[in-house]
């Protein structure tokens, strides 16, 4: 038994733990869960926990439905939610066959396979997210309104927002999860918080945590936790921009002090790629029929295919840095939204930025003007292109990409494929009430 399990069984002993979590992503992002007692955590190290994987979205078809989840013990954690005696505590799992071969459909395997290529080109890698949610209320008449009328870092006496967020933060911070910054958004109701920066792998697990966290948190205060994209039409959609780095054992690969903000080579290259595969990507980092209103409902969400400075306009943006703080340079990539599933959008984005270096993409000049102003024309000369303009789009591009089918294996993209094409038809036979109040005739 390794020093981790030991420190398991020590932890279930000595905190009085009965329910053990074993926590698993679905190819959606859905965070899936299932409760063993403390007597199977053993059997569950050594041999797995015997599921169904064909009742879970996208893991398997039904004549190979049975898989294993085998816990990683690194990830264990008290749920503070549940505090008190009987306590609940969780691991994330890993998916595998019953031949002991991880599943090629677990999204946590899909990341792991991802850095593993990020490993063998030299590269550890570092990611810290942005990430931004509305809380809300229903009023009398089963309408969803937004918790208070408060903007950007505006600070609110009383209310919900500061009392949710130190609740929050400091439940995050009890699970492990380092919180940097938090704060009121630009939109009634929306807020945002932002994690210390982790190893990628560890950061999806925190992003499946964070999600869980909100939402109990909301439910504590009375409202409800939405990472919608865009919930409302005129107000600002949520985000979740995040930071990336690559490093060389302890150098930060993208810091190059003679470079042109003062970033590398490499980090250029990585740039380039991002922008190169954008648009195939998208399905994956924007998942959502309605993650198309917010990147193109304006909002400061980024619409086009451009790098920049200190250009909130763009989708990929060198952020400044403090003067000798070269080690924290770094690229930011703002498309992302946080209903996205964090294992497959992170290793699609590491998959398009180290295909940019692996091939020594050129990066484009960088676009200093706010190009949603700028006209069309405007921006054709400049070679500026446009993200996908809805799902439908998205899929389309994705179809046609070999840098998403090697990256999510063959049977994640099918089934990606079908459920998204299944998400959009549906949603396209819609009769909105837009259309009854264009299109009736008005008496
Ligand atoms: N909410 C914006 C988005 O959707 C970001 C706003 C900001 O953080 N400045 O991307
Ligand atoms: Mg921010
Ligand atoms: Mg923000
Ligand atoms: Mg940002």
């Amino acid at each position: 038994m390794d020093k981790q399990q030991e420190y398991v069984f020590r932890a279930i002993e000595e905190r009085d733990i009965r329910f053990i979590r074993l926590w698993f992503s679905d190819v959606l992002g859905q965070l899936k869960s299932v409760a063993i007692a403390p007597a199977e955590v053993e059997g569950a190290f050594e041999e797995g926990i015997g599921f169904d994987g064909s009742a879970i979205e996208g893991l398997t078809r039904v004549f190979e439905a049975d898989m294993l989840l085998s816990p990683d013990p690194s990830t264990f954690q008290m749920l503070p939610w549940r505090n008190g005696t009987n306590g609940v505590a969780r691991m994330f799992c890993d998916v595998l066959t019953p031949d002991g071969e991880p599943a090629r459909t677990d999204p946590r395997a899909v990341l792991e396979r991802q850095l593993a290529r990020v490993a063998d080109a030299g590269f550890t890698c570092y990611v810290h997210p942005e990430i931004e949610f509305y809380l809300v209320k229903r009023d009398e008449a089963g309408r969803i309104q937004p918790t208070d009328y408060a903007g950007y870092f505006d600070h609110v006496p009383g209310g919900t927002a500061h009392e949710f967020r130190r609740r929050a933060c400091l439940m995050l911070e009890q699970m492990g999860i380092s919180v940097e910054f938090s704060h009121h958004e630009g939109g009634p109701g929306q807020n945002e918080i932002d994690l210390r920066f982790a190893d990628a792998l560890s950061m999806a697990d925190n992003i499946m945590t964070f999600r869980a966290v909100v939402e109990e948190v909301a439910l504590q205060e009375g409202c409800l936790a939405t990472f919608m994209p865009k919930p409302f039409v005129d107000q600002p959609g949520s985000g979740m921009h995040t930071h990336f780095s690559l490093f060389e054992g302890d150098r930060n690969a993208f810091y190059d002090p003679s470079g042109q903000y003062q970033l590398s080579s490499t980090g250029r290259s990585f740039i380039a790629g991002l922008l190169r595969h954008a648009n195939e990507i998208s399905a994956v980092t924007n998942q959502h029929v309605n993650s198309y209103k917010r990147l193109w409902g304006g909002g400061e969400a980024p619409s086009y295919v451009c790098w920049g400075h200190n250009n909130r306009s763009a989708l990929v943006r060198v952020p400044m840095h403090k003067p000798g703080k070269g080690q924290s340079v770094r690229v930011e990539y703002r498309s992302l939204d946080p209903a996205a599933n964090p294992y497959l959008a992170y290793a699609v984005i590491l998959a398009a930025g180290l295909k940019g270096i692996e091939e020594g993409y050129e990066l484009p000049p960088e676009a200093e003007d706010d190009v949603w102003a700028l006209t069309e024309g405007e921006r054709q000369a400049l070679g500026i292109g446009a993200l996908p303009t809805s799902l439908k789009s998205a899929v389309a591009a994705m179809s046609g990409s070999d840098l998403v089918a090697d990256t999510l294996g063959e049977a994640a993209f099918e089934f990606f494929m079908r459920n998204k094409r299944r998400e959009f038809m549906a949603y396209d036979a819609q009769v909105t009430d837009y259309e009854i109040n264009q299109f009736f005739p008005r008496s």
